[in-house]
């Protein structure tokens, strides 16, 4: 969380790092922005976790662009856009609830169902499993189980 043209030029350094000696990074943020930005410069992918577990893996901007999970959908909505007329169209998606579960005592099922607004029955009973649902696109949600 340092200051952004600092932030970039640190991530900048690490892409160049990355075509000099070949190396992998595994980037952990909370900053979606910082997430894109190093992801698609470096040819990478995103894993969005929820509670500890990931929900949603796919190339960086396959994510971005076409999130399926609800909660990867509802990060998301809530990062800030520069275009006003943008930021008019897209809609946040309204969670059931914003109180965010303990990671020592998750909820059962599906971890996001206490906040998800397309929580269904089998939500809180069985935990959705990640599953390829395009070609290099994963994700943990029953809304894609079939
Ligand atoms: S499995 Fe159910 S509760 Fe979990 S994200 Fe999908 S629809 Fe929502």
């Amino acid at each position: 969380m340092i200051d952004v043209s600092l932030r970039i030029g640190i991530l900048d350094l690490l892409l160049k790092l990355k075509e000099e000696v070949g190396t992998s990074y595994l980037f952990i943020t909370h900053d979606f922005g910082a997430a894109r930005y190093f992801s698609a410069k470096g040819g990478g992918s995103i894993a969005v976790m929820y509670l500890g577990k990931i929900v949603e893996v796919a190339a960086a901007e396959e994510v971005i662009q076409n999130p399926l999970h609800p909660y990867t959908k509802a990060l998301i909505s809530s990062v800030p856009v520069a275009d006003p007329e943008l930021s008019r169209k897209r809609k946040p998606l309204k969670l059931k609830s914003l109180d965010i579960p303990s990671p020592l005592n998750p909820p059962s099922g599906c971890k996001f169902h206490t906040r998800c607004p397309y929580s269904k029955d089998i939500c809180s009973k069985v935990e959705p499993e990640l599953k390829e649902v395009s070609p290099g696109h994963y994700v943990a949600c029953h809304l894609y189980q079939g």
